[in-house]
């Protein structure tokens, strides 16, 4: 299908910084002409200007009902955050959990960051963690887990300025310390800006603090301007003067926004509301969990792959899929042990037009054109595609070096483990209580009924029906795998394989091939013809091979995607209490891990992991016809 939508601000394409290493062995950033941390002492550095001068650890001593967050502006090495880490390790009490939030504009590359990084051996396992998940050079915000869940950090990747105004709206009166890094303010006079000052303050809880390394005039002279209590100190080793205060000007004690959502009921037994279900114990809410089964429809079937949908022009859609797909194989590889399989995926350009819009989408990145990260996706040539495995046609391919395929009713099972599935009848309708006009009545197919005050619909193919009421267009599509048993050559497959269906690897003897798209039906019986389909396109678009046409048939299984027009998600709250998730189609193990963090932390209000614009397309309100 095609899709023309554009961004609703453009962002340029972020680019690496381009450093060199002095003879201390530390990284410069050339374009700066300014080094990432003191060649001395870069660790007591930050320990000395952003930890102590923003009171770490004293003020974490006190209890809190929410995660202690710190913003800071210019990742660079991370430095700051390992420090921060190893603080909270040593000297945080237990429950003490951290959202660290950063803005870089210039990612390091990973092997320069590993090198950088190195001079720091007392922080290497740190340092290994942050590697791992290290995320690739896309614009937007960049969620990972750290430290067992105990830090949640979101690296938001582009200009500080583009990139805050899309964070702000979100995270204003939410952060508890600000560290004001960044190259020196008259090598980088671009990121030392008001507006930057005036974030801060509209970005600081009650009691937020700050602290910056460098004692210059102009910023003094702009954080005072902003309404910040701006305070000198001395400055780390050589340096004369630093400065730190309070963004809010008073000392109040910490007083955390909360939000009184304390019990949330989830509809649904597959992928969203597993997530929602995990993401919401996380952040502290209890949930109830009521559905007719548990991964029995669309997060049913036996395989499933997991891999972004790109386009050339950086669409909406396309932005959501490249935040949504580091995310998800992130969350995947950190809490679904053994059911993910971190293969790879190729995408086969089995005719020129797909050739020339792979071409397109992984064209180089130049001079701040298009074109994604090589670390999210690679064009390969004929010859480099056959080199991810000899038994592939001939054909040129996008390479997905960071996905893969899982086992869906495991994960789903794995991610609802602590939590208690309620087995229910088919809901039938959701309407506003007739009692108290605020909660919302339940009504399931046995007659059984219950009220809520904060409901989640994230039932799939369900969520058509519910919400045709509230005028909501949601679209069924009925998708038919076929599985076959695996031959010698075709169980040597090492990755999965997109060409207009999918071949996953194998598993259990077993091959999944997938999937048919039917508009027109929520018909659940097995089609013959949807088999031949499946294993029509498997040899018709690897035809140059001839292994597909040995393999054979041995089951088959169909369900119900749900979509939306625009293909995008639908995640928000759509009336006061009422919350979706869903219009996932046929990416739902892909979508949903961000899914379903965007929702909790707009519902316990919590910066989002989302830029605002993005999020606002997200909306539900999107699909109403009246
Ligand atoms: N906090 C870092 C650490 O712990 O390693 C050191 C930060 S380094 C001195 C400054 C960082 O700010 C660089 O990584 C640079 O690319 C980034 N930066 C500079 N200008 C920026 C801007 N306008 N927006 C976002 N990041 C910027």
């Amino acid at each position: 299908f095609t899709i023309t939508q554009t961004r609703d601000c453009p962002v340029s394409a972020p680019t690496h910084a381009q450093v060199t290493f002095n003879e201390f062995g530390l990284p410069v950033a050339t374009a700066f002409g300014d080094i990432y941390f003191n060649n001395e002492n870069g660790l007591a550095e930050t320990n000395y200007v952003f930890l102590q001068h923003n009171d770490l650890p004293a003020r974490w001593q006190t209890d809190y009902v929410r995660p202690f967050v710190i913003a800071e502006s210019g990742f660079g090495t991370g430095l700051n955050l390992l420090a921060c880490w190893q603080l909270l390790l040593e000297q945080a009490p237990a429950e003490l959990k951290l959202h660290f939030i950063s803005f870089e504009k210039y990612p390091l590359r990973p092997d320069d960051l590993r090198r950088a990084l190195a001079a720091f051996p007392q922080l290497s396992d740190l340092a290994a963690e942050l590697l791992a998940v290290y995320p690739p050079a896309e614009p937007g915000c960049h969620r990972r887990i750290l430290a067992q869940g105990r830090i949640v950090l979101d690296l938001w990747v582009g200009a500080i300025d583009e990139q805050i105004a899309a964070w702000l709206p979100h995270s204003e009166q939410q952060v508890d310390a600000w560290f004001l890094d960044g190259f020196a303010p008259d090598k980088n006079p671009d990121m030392w800006q008001p507006e930057l000052y005036e974030a801060m303050v509209q970005s600081a809880a009650p009691g937020a603090t700050f602290a910056t390394f460098t004692a210059a005039g102009k910023v003094r002279r702009g954080l005072l301007q902003a309404g910040v209590n701006v305070q000198k100190a001395k400055g780390f080793g050589v340096k004369r003067e630093m400065l730190f205060g309070e963004l809010r000007g008073a000392i109040a004690p910490h007083a955390p926004v909360t939000n009184n959502v304390k019990q949330v009921t989830i509809i649904g037994g597959g992928i969203a509301a597993a997530c929602l279900a995990h993401e919401l114990s996380g952040a502290g809410v209890s949930t109830e969990i009521i559905s007719c089964g548990v991964a029995d429809a669309a997060s049913g079937n036996p395989q499933g792959a997991v891999y972004p949908l790109l386009h050339a022009e950086r669409s909406p859609l396309a932005e959501y899929f490249s935040l949504a797909f580091g995310y998800a194989t992130h969350f995947y590889q950190h809490y679904t042990t053994n059911h993910w399989h971190a293969t790879g995926v190729v995408q086969l350009a089995y005719t020129e037009a797909r050739q020339q819009r792979y071409e397109k989408i992984a064209s180089a990145r130049t001079n701040g054109g298009p074109g994604y990260d090589p670390a999210m996706v690679q064009f390969r040539s004929t010859a480099a595609t056959q080199q991810l495995w000899q038994e592939l046609p001939a054909y040129p391919a996008l390479h997905y070096p960071t996905g893969g395929w899982l086992a869906p009713a495991a994960v789903v099972t794995q991610l609802f483990q602590g939590h208690k599935v309620k087995p229910s009848a088919t809901l039938t309708r959701v309407s506003r209580s007739p009692e108290d006009g605020s909660s919302w009545q339940l009504e399931f197919a046995d007659g059984q009924l219950l009220e809520r005050d904060t409901v989640i619909l994230a039932c799939g193919a369900g969520l058509k029906q519910l919400l045709h009421p509230f005028g909501l267009q949601l679209q069924n599509v009925r998708g038919q795998v076929t599985q076959v048993e695996a031959s010698a050559v075709s169980a040597q497959c090492p990755l999965v394989v997109c060409y207009k269906g999918y071949f996953t690897p194998v598993s259990q003897g077993r091959h999944c091939v997938g999937a048919t798209y039917d508009r027109d039906s929520e018909d659940l019986t097995l089609r013959p013809a949807d088999q031949q389909e499946n294993l029509g396109n498997l040899i018709d678009n690897l035809a140059p091979v001839s292994w597909p046409k040995q393999l054979r048939p041995c089951a088959d299984r169909a369900a119900i995607r749900n979509t939306t027009k625009d293909h995008l998600p639908v995640v928000g709250e759509l009336k006061p209490g009422l919350w979706l998730l869903g219009g996932l189609g046929s990416r739902g193990f892909t979508a949903a891990p961000l899914a379903a963090s965007a929702l909790t932390a707009a519902l316990v209000q919590r910066p989002l992991p989302l830029p605002a614009q993005l999020w606002q397309r997200l909306q539900p309100q999107r699909l109403c016809n009246r």
